[in-house]
C-alpha cells in the first residue's frame, strides 16, 4: 500500500451501487423513470429534514427537485428559467470553475466578476454591492485600473447572481439575499461542492431562489456524471422541468379535458436535453443514503491534515466551518517562508505518486475572458493571490489513514 500511487479524487461506491444499477438495467426502462423521481423526492426529503426517508417529509414537501445530467445543465436552466438574456449581466466569482460563467454566455448574456473576500475563498459582498451599484448606474462593471475615466468592462442589467460555496464552505447567503433584494436580482447557488452544507438557516443550495447540485465524478455524493436542481417556486420549478426535456409541455391536454393521453405533448420552445437516466438515478439513490457517513470520512481527513499542518509556518489551513461539506481540503502555502515555487511542490508530490490539483485558476485570467473583456490577472488580486498559494490534497472518503499520513510526511519533505 505504502508505495501505490494516491490519487487526487476516487469515488466511494460499492456493491449497493452495482446492485442498484443491475436492478435498472433488468427492468426494461433506462432512461428516466420511477428511479429519477424517487431521487429527486429523497433529495427533497433531505433537504428539508436531513434524511432521504420520504415519510419524515410527507405531505409532499414544497420544495421542488429536478435531477438533471450536471450542474453545468442546471446552472444552464437556471438562467433560463430567470429569464437570462442577451444584454443582460450575471454576476459571478472570479474564483470558481468555468461552469459558474459558462452558463451565462449560453443564454447570451455576459459574466461579471467579483472578486473573493480577504481572507476567504467566497465572493465578497462588498465587492458584489459595489458591481451592482456600477452596473445599475449604466456604467461599465469594472472601475478604471487608473483611477480615470469610468471603468471598463461589460455593461447591461444585472438579472441574476450566482453565489459559490466553495469546497462546501456555505457563502454568507443572509448577506448576499439582503443585496439580492435591494437590487431585485435572482440568487442562484453554485451548490457543485456543497452537499451536505447543513447551515442554521438550512443546507447550502437550498437559501435562495434557485440551488444547483453536482454529482460529477470527483463531487461528494457522485452519478458519475448528474446534478440537482432545488427551488422552491412552482413557476421557475416548472418552467425547468419543461426546458429539461426539450421544451415539452405535457399538461396542456389535462387542461382542456379530465381524459390523460400518454401519446399528446405540446412543444412550447426549443428546450435541451438535460434529464437524468435511471441507470444513474439509481446509483444517486444509494449515495444519497451514505451522505453523512462519506461527510463523518472527509471530516475525519480534514482534522488528520489540521493537526499535522497547524503551527507549521510553512502552511496555511483551509477556511472552513461547521456547516463545511469538506468537498476539498485546498492548504494555503506561505510562499515567503518557502525554497520551492508552487508549481515545482506539486511536481514533487505528483512524482512521489500524490495526485494533488488547484482550486481554482481564476477564470478572468482564462483567455476567453481576457480576451473578451479585456481583463489582466490583478484587477481581481484576491483570487489572483489565493490561487498562486493553494494546493488541493486529496480528500476522498476511502482513504486510509496511512495514506492521509503518507501524503502528509511527504509533502512536509518536500517542503523542507
Ligand atoms: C464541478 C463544478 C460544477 C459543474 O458540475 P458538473 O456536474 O460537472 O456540470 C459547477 N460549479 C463548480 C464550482 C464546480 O466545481
Amino acid at each position: 500500500m505504502d508505495t501505490e500511487d494516491i490519487p487526487f479524487a476516487r469515488p466511494f461506491v460499492g456493491r449497493e451501487e452495482e446492485e442498484a444499477v443491475l436492478r435498472v438495467l433488468r427492468s426494461g426502462w433506462l432512461t428516466t423513470g420511477q428511479e429519477a423521481l424517487a431521487f429527486e423526492k429523497e433529495f427533497a426529503a433531505f433537504l428539508e429534514t436531513g434524511s432521504p426517508e420520504i415519510g419524515a417529509a410527507e405531505p409532499l414537501s414544497p420544495l421542488n427537485c429536478l435531477a438533471v445530467n450536471s450542474a453545468t445543465s442546471g446552472l444552464h436552466l437556471a438562467l433560463e428559467a430567470c429569464g437570462v438574456g442577451p444584454g443582460d449581466t450575471v454576476l459571478v466569482p472570479s474564483y470558481t470553475f468555468t461552469s459558474t460563467a459558462e452558463v451565462v454566455r449560453y443564454l447570451g448574456a455576459e459574466p461579471v466578476f467579483v472578486d473573493i473576500a480577504p481572507g476567504s475563498p467566497l465572493m465578497d459582498p462588498l465587492a458584489l454591492e459595489s458591481t451592482l451599484e456600477r452596473l445599475f448606474q449604466g456604467r461599465p462593471a469594472y472601475p478604471a485600473r487608473n483611477g480615470k475615466g469610468d471603468g471598463f468592462g461589460p455593461r447591461g442589467k444585472p438579472r441574476a447572481l450566482i453565489p459559490v460555496h466553495y469546497g462546501g464552505l456555505p457563502c454568507d447567503m443572509k448577506a448576499i439575499m439582503g443585496i439580492a433584494q435591494r437590487y431585485q436580482v435572482k440568487v442562484i447557488e453554485d451548490a457543485a461542492h456543497a452537499f451536505p452544507s447543513r447551515t442554521d438557516a438550512g443546507f447550502a443550495g437550498d437559501l435562495a431562489d434557485i440551488g444547483v447540485f453536482s454529482f460529477y465524478a470527483t463531487k461528494t455524493i457522485t452519478t458519475g456524471e448528474g446534478g440537482m436542481v432545488a427551488v422552491r417556486d412552482k413557476a421557475l420549478a416548472d418552467r425547468i422541468g419543461i426546458m429539461r426535456l426539450h421544451g415539452i409541455d405535457r399538461t396542456v391536454w389535462n387542461r382542456y379535458t379530465e381524459q390523460k393521453a400518454s401519446w399528446y405533448y405540446e412543444v412550447v420552445e426549443p428546450g435541451f436535453k438535460y434529464n437524468m437516466p435511471d441507470i444513474l438515478a439509481a446509483i444517486g439513490r444509494v449515495q444519497l443514503g451514505r451522505a453523512w457517513a462519506l461527510l463523518e470520512k472527509r471530516r475525519n481527513i480534514a482534522a488528520t491534515y489540521d493537526a499535522a499542518f497547524a503551527g507549521d509556518g510553512r502552511f496555511a489551513l483551509p477556511p472552513s466551518g461547521t456547516a463545511d461539506a469538506r468537498h476539498l481540503y485546498p492548504l494555503g502555502l506561505n510562499l515567503e517562508t518557502l525554497a520551492l515555487s508552487r508549481d515545482t511542490i506539486i511536481e514533487k508530490l505528483q512524482e512521489r505518486g500524490i495526485g494533488v490539483s488547484v482550486h481554482f485558476i481564476p477564470l478572468h485570467t482564462m483567455p476567453y475572458y481576457r480576451k473578451r473583456q479585456d481583463l489582466m490577472p490583478g484587477d481581481f488580486p484576491e483570487s489572483l493571490k489565493r490561487f498562486q498559494r493553494v494546493i488541493s490534497l486529496p480528500i476522498w472518503p476511502g482513504m486510509e489513514t496511512a495514506q492521509v499520513e503518507r501524503v502528509i510526511a511527504v509533502l512536509k519533505a518536500v517542503t523542507e
